[in-house]
């Protein structure tokens, strides 16, 4: 199974991306995580991504559609993935439907998770996640068991994103609904989307996802 979560920054991706990914055993493959790994460890590439990422905007898409295409062939995405941040635009969109095509494989389900944008400021700027292992917290939303204390791997260190504050935010729900709310419409349009209300508990939209998935 392949698909396709679509939603705004914070709108709840990249956690439920994980679970959906410990449960039906297909990979998740953020292009932000991949973006940020690039940035790390100081490529070209990397640091072009990096400057407009720390400004709010989209890097460009033909640096995001090779990599994302060189890690589709990888042999873990076999049983299936989990497209989380990709597409972004409509040149995305239509490079990945003539991507899958050559490789003979598609996409099942295009699932959009709906959240108010004041919701999402809120989400992104008490957003911050295990250095060791990246499990994702929230400061309000999503707190370890024990303070402090990574309840996966037993970690105590943390860290946050550069990108993940107020003014960045604001950039990046611009860009969220110019370039990639379109994408919304390309994927209706042929009867391929559907939607679940991210403004309910992690564990309900949790919920609705399966109840799509099956
Ligand atoms: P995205 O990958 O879409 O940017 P994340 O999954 O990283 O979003 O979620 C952003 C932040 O909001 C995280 O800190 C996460 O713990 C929290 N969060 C995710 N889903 C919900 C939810 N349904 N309700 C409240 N907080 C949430
Ligand atoms: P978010 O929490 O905003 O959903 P991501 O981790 O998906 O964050 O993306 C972080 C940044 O990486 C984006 O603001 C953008 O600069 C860049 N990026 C990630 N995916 C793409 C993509 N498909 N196209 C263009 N830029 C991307
Ligand atoms: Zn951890």
């Amino acid at each position: 199974m392949n698909l396709i979560l679509l939603g705004a920054p914070g709108a709840g991706k990249g956690t439920q991306a994980k679970r959906v990914e410990d449960a039906y055993g297909i990979v998740q493959l953020s292009t932000g995580d991949m973006l940020r790994a690039e940035a790390a460890s100081g490529s070209a590439i990397g640091r072009e991504a990096k400057t407009l990422m720390d400004a709010g905007q989209l890097v460009p898409d033909a640096m995001i559609i090779s990599m994302i295409g060189s890690r589709i062939d990888k042999p873990d995405c076999r049983n299936g993935f989990i497209l989380d941040g990709f597409p972004r635009t409509v040149p995305q969109a239509e490079a990945l439907d003539a991507m899958l095509k050559d490789k003979g494989l598609k996409i099942d389900h295009v699932i959009e998770i709906k959240v108010d944008d004041d919701a999402m400021v809120e989400r992104i700027c008490g957003r911050y996640s295990c250095a060791k292992c990246g499990a994702g917290y929230h400061d309000t939303f999503q707190k370890p068991k024990k303070e402090g204390v990574c309840d996966v791997c037993g970690g105590t260190e943390f860290k946050r994103r550069s990108d993940d504050n107020e003014a960045t935010v604001r950039s990046r729900l611009k860009a969220y609904h110019e370039k990639t709310g379109p994408i919304v419409a390309y994927y209706a349009g042929q009867g391929r989307s559907k939607a679940v209300d991210g403004m309910q508990s992690i564990d309900d939209v949790t919920r609705q996802l399966k109840g799509i998935l099956g």
